[in-house]
């Protein structure tokens, strides 16, 4: 039996564990921080409880594992993170670890017989909220992703992250030398929406088809500051109303593609940036844009890009792009899909097929192994203190979840 009761008091009590401050009413556990770990004593006791032994790997990846019959197969990974943003929720990565706990649990209280091993793993530093260089680091150390310059990366205090490992006593250079890539056979992850899709159609499930490739980059818009007087309406160069039109364009692009496609321009800074004077020069940062589907995601930047050189042609300005990163999508595997979809119907319960916006630990274990998702629905958005799950709906994809990873587990 998955036990609610169990699964509700674990996110309460991981929940209490938070960095303080007068401001926040939310849940701030940044990683390698003394919060988190307490945290990941907490939860190496659940999985001890669980009937895995434990150990914490030089990228601070907190790993628990329970051998099957066949002790040399490779084993079935559940995982998901921890560590969270500044003043935010307490359903966000948490329910995926205390989700693939309960399913050990389950296998071990009921003396299910398992013929390869399962594994549960905490990622460390899945949200980015503490060093300069953003997040995933864990499940990218075991991508072999993780360069050593990585390892001087600063928090707020000038802390690098070797540092903060340092103090986990843990070896990090380790990650190089002895290398911490993991064999597995699957992976699977449970995590809430973040998202208002299912609340919108009334659905607990969603079971996901892969998580979205992103583009992110900068655009820089050029015209001529001039007097916002004096300057008549036809002969400005103004570089703010350029870069609006452009904003707008990549609006109407991603409408035009649809779901899951999404374009965002998240940052403008408009110089020179005084009352009198018509901005001569605009920097637009945070050009994000996503799809599941890799080469739709890099038609979206094309046209966007050509129609900035329209507009600003248009408009006698000049525009110039700096394409920063292109990262590719990660499908789910088919075949867990269509279990995932078995189970759910088995369950009596309604399932949305959908794609991940979000970025997730499991767009880089699909670099390892085959990968599938569960994404529960939640409310109040995500990095904030009001996103919420509903314990109902976490006990049925954690169901979910273990029908999924028994049915290859047992054989
Ligand atoms: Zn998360």
């Amino acid at each position: 039996m998955i036990n609610q009761k169990r699964i509700e008091e674990r996110i309460e009590a991981l929940s209490k564990i938070s960095e303080q401050n007068v401001e926040w009413v939310g849940v701030s556990r940044r990683a390698l921080t003394d919060e988190d770990r307490e945290a990941q004593a907490l939860t190496k006791s659940w999985m001890e409880q669980a009937g895995m032994y434990v150990h914490l790997d030089p990228a601070g990846n907190l790993i628990g594992r329970k051998d099957g019959l066949d002790k040399g197969a490779k084993p079935l990974v559940i995982g998901s993170h921890i560590d969270s943003v500044l003043n935010g929720g307490k359903y966000d990565g948490t329910i995926g670890v205390i989700g693939g706990i309960e399913v050990v649990q389950h296998i071990n209280e009921e003396s299910i017989e398992i013929q390869r091993p399962v594994e549960v793993i905490a990622f460390c530093e899945e949200e980015g909220s503490r060093f300069e260089d953003g997040g995933v680091f864990g499940s990218r150390a075991m991508t072999g992703e993780i360069k050593s310059e990585h390892l001087d990366a600063k928090d707020e205090k000038g802390i690098t992250r070797r540092g903060a490992l340092e103090r986990f006593g843990l070896a990090p250079n380790e990650i190089f030398t002895k290398g911490i890539r993991r064999e597995m056979d699957l992976y699977l992850e449970m995590h809430i929406e973040q998202g208002p899709t299912l609340e919108s159609k009334g659905i607990p499930i969603g079971v996901i088809s892969g998580i979205n490739g992103r583009y992110f980059g900068e655009m820089t818009v050029e015209g001529e500051a001039n007097h916002v007087g004096a300057t008549p309406m036809a002969q400005r160069y103004d570089a703010l109303v350029g870069a609006s039109e452009i904003v707008i364009e990549l609006e109407k692009i991603s409408y035009r593609y649809g779901a899951p496609a999404v374009g965002t321009v998240a940052k403008m800074n408009v110089m020179p940036g005084y009352p009198n004077v018509v901005p001569d020069r605009v920097e637009m940062s945070g050009i994000d844009i996503r799809d599941l589907d890799n080469e739709r995601r890099d038609l979206i930047v094309e046209q966007l890009q050509n129609k900035a050189k329209e507009i600003a042609q248009a408009k006698g300005l000049s525009v110039e792009f700096n394409d920063r990163l292109r990262m590719s999508s990660a499908l789910c595997k088919q075949h867990i899909i269509d279990t995932m979809e078995a189970a759910a119907e088995e369950m009596n319960v309604s399932y949305l097929n959908m794609a991940s916006g979000a970025c997730h630990d499991a767009q880089f274990m699909a670099e390892l192994c085959d990968m599938g998702m569960i994404f529960v629905r939640s409310t109040g958005g995500s990095h904030n203190p009001q996103e919420r799950a509903s314990i109902d709906d976490i006990q049925l994809g954690t169901e979910l979840l273990s029908r999924t990873a028994l049915s290859y587990l047992k054989y």
